[in-house]
């Protein structure tokens, strides 16, 4: 079968600008960032996401989030803070099936969550909010 644009850029076979990679993670920058700091943590085993995760793959996560932490410091956002997002199957909104983590960040990110209009009106009919 043919590899995933994030299984190349682990192996080194695309292109991308590696922040950190270890025995355990690859962190590159995300081609078309959202914010002044935009960078992508895979685990190096694939993991296709979140829903997939099992307990032998503990060692990887807590890599991960070892690495986010280090990386926001090496950014120096650390103290202005930032939001790490995993974005899991259809309605996450999940455009590749290799799991990641994005550290956004570099400025104030606003709301948690933006809904398209069409969910904005489904879910204030069910919860009779504005
Ligand atoms: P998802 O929607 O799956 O959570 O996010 C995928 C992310 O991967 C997007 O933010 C997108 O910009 C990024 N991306 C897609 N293709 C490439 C690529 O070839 N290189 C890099 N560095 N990032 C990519």
């Amino acid at each position: 079968m043919e590899k995933n644009i994030f299984e190349k850029i682990r192996d080194g076979e695309s292109p991308a600008e590696i922040i950190v990679k270890n025995e355990y993670i690859t962190a590159f920058k995300d081609i078309a960032p959202n914010a002044p700091v935009h960078i992508l943590v895979i685990p190096n085993k694939m993991i296709p996401s979140l829903s997939d995760i099992q307990e032998e793959d503990s060692i990887y996560i807590s890599k991960i989030f070892l690495a986010i932490k280090q990386i926001a410091e090496q950014l120096k956002i650390n103290e202005s803070g930032y939001r790490v997002i995993t974005n899991c199957g259809k309605h996450g909104g999940q455009e590749i099936p290799y799991l990641h983590f994005h550290l956004v960040g570099g400025l104030p990110l606003g709301t948690m969550i933006s809904l398209p209009k069409s969910s904005k009106k489904i879910f204030k009919k069910q919860h009779d909010v504005e």
